[in-house]
């Protein structure tokens, strides 16, 4: 009897980042980095993506662990999302960042599932999961954006053919953050803000992110800048077990003056699954800098994120959402 296996694939396991990127180079379309495997092996168990070579980039120490540098902090594109979770130094500088790692999934998947991982991983829209030959397959229909299309969890923004979002928790906060990630190549290595480092499909419908084949993300910068400055995480999903987010918020304020009578003087703030990108709200930004933060600017920064959203038949539950989000977001933090 035969029976439909996974396909095999050949497994290298380099100690070195350039062993890793002379490996990704050298099999180009065919080949597949490997981190913590959570999205990748979903992949492969279904049949959907068959990489012929599968470079597993955790034996590669440099690529791992948090460090101080200049006031800011570089984290190994190899480090669990537990480890940032519970990473004091996070947590004391860039608690926006410990508290989006520590919604990621579950315990088990936080264990072994990386930043570089969480940041690289692709679309969860149903339809392109099932192999189905939407527009980001390769073919040329969206099943999501029809009359019937199951679009519940799709893009309030950005629509370009594909109508899926980003589904990544730590991805806004990194953008709120202002990070820089570390790309390095057969090229060389260059450094990408976080907000262009996310594409949309409007850029290239077959990836989400800035990185070509044979490129791996070695870490992630956190500038000085915002260390230690006011902070909000909040997620909302269907359940409050694992589960990706419906919509998620993300902010780092800086304030001034006295309780009761503070100043909004800085802020970057940035939406998950609302987008195929993490959504800067540069709106919203503009609205309360210089403003008092007081509940009638927050609610004028949940009304100003909103404008312009798209919804789809299935997702207007999320322009109330972001709308409240926001709101709470400049309220609270
Ligand atoms: C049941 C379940 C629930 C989940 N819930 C959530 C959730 O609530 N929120 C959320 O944000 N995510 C969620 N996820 C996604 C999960 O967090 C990510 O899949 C995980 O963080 C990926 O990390 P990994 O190290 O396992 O990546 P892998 O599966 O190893 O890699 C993911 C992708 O990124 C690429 N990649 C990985 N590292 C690099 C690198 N350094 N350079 C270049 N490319 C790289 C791989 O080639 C692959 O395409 C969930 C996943 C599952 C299975
Ligand atoms: S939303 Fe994107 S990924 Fe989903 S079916 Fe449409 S084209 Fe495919």
């Amino acid at each position: 009897m035969s029976r439909d296996m996974m396909s095999a694939f050949e497994l290298y396991q380099p100690d070195s980042v350039q062993g890793a990127i002379d490996l990704l180079t050298k099999f180009g379309k065919d080949g597949w980095a490997l981190a913590g495997g959570n999205d990748s092996f979903d992949w492969f168990k279904d049949r959907i993506k068959r990489p012929k070579y599968v470079v597993d980039l955790g034996g590669i120490a440099a690529l791992k662990g948090i460090r101080e540098v200049d006031g800011g902090v570089e984290i190994g594109a190899l480090t669990t999302l537990t480890e940032i979770q519970n990473s004091e130094v996070i947590k004391s500088k860039y608690k926006v960042l410990a508290d989006a790692a520590g919604r990621v999934a579950s315990p088990q998947i936080r264990n072994s599932g990386t930043i570089g991982g969480n940041v690289c991983q692709d679309a969860r829209c149903w339809y392109y999961r099932y192999g189905v030959n939407c527009y980001r397959a390769g073919g040329n229909t969206c099943f999501a954006d029809t009359p019937q299309g199951q679009n519940r969890e799709h893009c309030l923004f950005g629509a370009s053919r594909c109508v899926a979002v980003t589904p990544s928790d730590t991805a806004p906060a990194l953008v709120a953050l202002d990070a820089k990630m570390v790309v390095l190549g057969s090229k060389g290595q260059r450094e990408v803000k976080a907000e262009e480092f996310f594409i949309g499909p409007n850029v290239d419908i077959q990836r989400m992110t800035v990185l070509e084949k044979g490129e791996v993300l070695t870490a992630i910068k956190l500038p000085a800048d915002w260390a230690g400055a006011r902070f909000y995480f909040e997620k909302v999903a269907d359940r409050n077990t694992w589960d990706f987010p419906l919509v998620n918020i993300a902010a780092a304020i800086k304030v001034s003056g006295a309780a009761g009578s503070e100043k909004i003087d800085a802020i970057r703030i940035a939406a998950g699954a609302v987008q195929c990108v993490p959504r800067r709200l540069t709106v919203v930004e503009e609205v309360v800098t210089g403003q008092p933060k007081t509940e009638d600017t927050a609610k004028l920064a949940g009304q100003s994120a909103v404008r312009g959203a798209t919804p789809l038949n299935f997702n207007h539950f999320k322009i109330p959402l972001l709308q409240n989000l926001v709101t709470r977001a400049i309220r609270d933090a």
